[in-house]
């Protein structure tokens, strides 16, 4: 079956603005969004820039706007669009280098912020630091971010205030915070209990929707805003005479 993929250019370096450029293309039965685009660039324009690595839901980086969902590439079958005409858009919020490539750097630098490694002065690497199974649960839907930035590129919140971490930096923050081997004080973290931090959230979930790891984001958010909440409950008490 034939189908009209219609793909947003823009160079920067010549074009005004970004335009829809129509391809005719004949996928394989089984074929995913990210062959189609390989096979278009190899077949009919080899100048169509898009990012990707793996082509198996790992590395995070040919995620997309495919007809008007936030997913990966590599994960979605042409067959499962059920139209023949298939628009493919660069991740929002962020600002377009080529084509369908953007920018990470404001994703990168909001994840920097939170220091998403684990913080032990006393921690002595050659005992190791076994983890029990149950601690493991509470922190392993977190850990199986692909840093994609699906979330972020749906959040209302990050497309009109660059200044919010969003949801994928937060909740590595909590996958940390919550990590018995962490030993970060809340002083370190509670700069995060602020608008630009986890009060900024409209919690209308458009994360978690759209997560292709199922990490739900926004429950990490949450699940942050009442540790906080509590832990500055305990502050307050313990400055009382
Ligand atoms: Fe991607 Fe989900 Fe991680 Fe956000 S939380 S970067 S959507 S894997």
């Amino acid at each position: 079956m034939r189908y009209t993929f219609k793909i947003l250019r823009f160079d920067p370096l010549k074009d005004e603005k970004p335009y829809f450029q129509k391809f005719q293309h004949e996928p394989g039965p089984a074929d995913t969004v990210l062959e189609a685009l390989k096979d278009i660039r190899d077949q009919q324009d080899p100048t169509l820039a898009f990012r990707y690595s793996c082509r198996e839901a790992v590395c995070g980086s040919c995620a997309l706007v495919i007809n008007g969902n936030t997913t990966l590439a590599c994960l979605t079958s042409i067959k499962s669009l059920e139209t023949s005409e298939v628009i493919i858009e660069p991740l929002p919020n962020l600002e377009i280098q080529k084509d369908l490539f953007v920018d990470m750097k404001p994703f990168w630098d909001a994840l920097e912020k939170v220091e998403p490694y684990i913080i032990n002065p006393e921690a002595t690497p050659e005992e190791g630091h076994r983890i029990e199974e149950k601690e493991m649960d509470r922190i392993y839907r977190f850990i199986t971010c692909i840093l994609c930035a699906c979330c972020y590129s749906a959040c209302p919140v990050a497309s009109r205030d660059g200044r919010y971490l969003g949801p994928a930096a937060l909740a590595k923050l909590c996958r940390f915070v919550k990590d018995p081997r962490d030993q970060r004080p809340y002083e370190a973290w509670a700069q995060f209990n602020s608008q630009e931090g986890v009060w900024g959230c409209d919690t209308v979930y458009a994360c978690n929707d759209v997560c292709p790891k199922d990490v739900r984001p926004a429950d990490g958010i949450l699940s942050l805003r009442r540790m906080m909440f509590a832990s500055e409950l305990k502050h307050l008490f313990k400055r009382k005479p």
